[in-house]
């Protein structure tokens, strides 16, 4: 049984309403502060949610909200130039897509149901420590005291550098993230993921729920931008970008010609985060993006954030000193979202891919989709299952 009674849980985000719902389900009060001055409901375009992800979040009761709000996709294929390959697909339950504004607002929504409170205006500017616990100052002269807190402060998190100051920065991959919705006239196969390597650029579309078809797009940058400064160009200006890297390749050219700037969104630079030496110091701990994002070419920096918050509490619920505690996370969590980041590292590498490589994919990867090798990679990251009920073990 815990010795610990209380966390405060920095980032209000994707992995900060789950990790407080499940340290409470372990006994321990645990309250979010949040950057933003409310829910960011509306920002962000849809992204992945794989079912360990799902599963995971079976484990705090909020498995069926999310699947609710979200679209199972059972068929997955590639397609390059002309050419369509198969690829593998999950054997049990589909990965899913969701708008990450509908995942932020019922996992919000559900750790408010379950009792957690939320600050918002709440910037972590400092920490202090002592032997009995921890108090963060916040950027508007507040502070509050727990005894450990934890940093789901994303990929461009304080409480990191503050754990440890030589801490590594996520790396930008070289490509920035753009969303939208089309309605075309190229048929799109229901329940259907294609991934595109277009002639310049890579991109991604499915079929949504209302008819229209849902698209990413990854735009090779030297530059890195910023959410917001990816927002200070207007999305007129942006689509008008995306249709000259997307004129020839289809249905590249017309999901952008027939995308309403108002149904188009930027996300900035996209990132993945190099192993970090110290996931935690003395009270300090970290979860999610600010420990281990992935990439979004993996599909799973969403559902390992959710992992890793659940699998913290399931640690702090069963060993009753926090040294324990975090190093038996880190030990279950560390190989798993290393391994899963270096075939998102393999991925982005091959989104950048010269001529010469390009005209080899259709001959390489329905070679790889069939070896047994891929399949089980993909099994084994998504069949993976936190035991909740189960005791840690280091
Ligand atoms: C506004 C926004 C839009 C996004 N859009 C997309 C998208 O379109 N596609 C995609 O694949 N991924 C997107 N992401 C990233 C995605 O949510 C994460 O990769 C993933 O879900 C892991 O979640 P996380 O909780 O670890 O990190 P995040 O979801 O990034 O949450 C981190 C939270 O911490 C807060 N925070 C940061 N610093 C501090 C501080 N000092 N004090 C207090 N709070 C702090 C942030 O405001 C944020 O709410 C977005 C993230 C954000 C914040």
């Amino acid at each position: 049984m815990s010795a610990i009674s209380s966390a405060l849980v920095i980032g209000g985000g994707i992995a900060g309403p789950v990790t407080a719902v499940a340290l409470r389900k372990a006994g321990i009060d645990a309250r979010v502060y949040e950057a933003y001055p409310t829910p960011a409901h509306n920002i962000g375009s849809e992204l992945g949610f794989a079912p360990n992800g799902l599963a995971a979040l079976d484990n705090i009761g909020a498995g069926d909200l999310v699947r609710g709000v979200s679209l199972p996709l059972t068929h997955m294929r590639m397609s390059i130039g002309d050419k369509m390959i198969d690829m593998p697909s999950s054997a049990g339950e589909p990965m899913h897509v969701v708008a990450r504004g509908d995942l932020h607002r019922v996992l919000h929504d559900h750790a408010i149901a379950e009792g957690v409170a939320v600050e918002y205006s709440k910037r972590l500017i400092g920490v202090d420590e002592t032997v009995h616990g921890v108090t963060a100052r916040f950027s508007d002269g507040t502070s509050a005291c727990a005894d450990i807190l934890i940093g789901c402060d994303g990929v461009k998190s304080s409480v990191r550098t503050i754990i440890d100051p030589a801490a590594p920065d996520a790396d930008y991959t070289g490509m920035l993230g753009f969303g939208g919705y089309a309605t075309i006239s190229t048929p799109v196969p229901a329940g259907t993921q294609t991934f595109a390597f277009g002639h310049k650029a890579y991109y991604l579309y499915w079929p949504t729920r209302d008819g229209r078809v849902a698209w990413g797009a990854n735009l090779p940058h030297a530059r890195h931008l910023t959410l917001a400064q990816a927002r200070a160009t207007s999305n007129e200006e942006w689509l008008a970008i995306l249709s000259d890297t997307y004129a020839a390749d289809r249905p590249g050219a017309e999901l952008i010609a027939n995308t309403a700037p108002d149904d188009f969104v930027a996300v900035g630079g996209l990132h993945i985060m190099p192993p970090v030496p110290h996931w935690s110091r003395d009270r300090l701990v970290l979860v999610g993006d600010a420990v281990h994002a992935p990439s979004n070419s993996t599909g799973q920096g969403a559902s390992l954030a959710v992992e890793s918050g659940i699998e913290l509490a399931r640690c702090l619920r069963d060993f009753d000193d926090v040294p324990t505690a975090f190093a038996t996370y880190e030990s279950l969590r560390r190989p798993r979202v290393e391994e899963i980041a270096k075939r998102g590292a393999k991925t982005n590498h091959a989104k950048t891919f010269g001529p010469v490589m390009r005209r080899l994919m259709p001959l390489i990867m329905p070679m790889m989709f069939r070896s047994t090798k891929v399949r089980d990679t993909l099994s084994a990251e998504q069949s993976y299952r936190i035991d909740w009920a189960g005791t840690a073990v280091r």
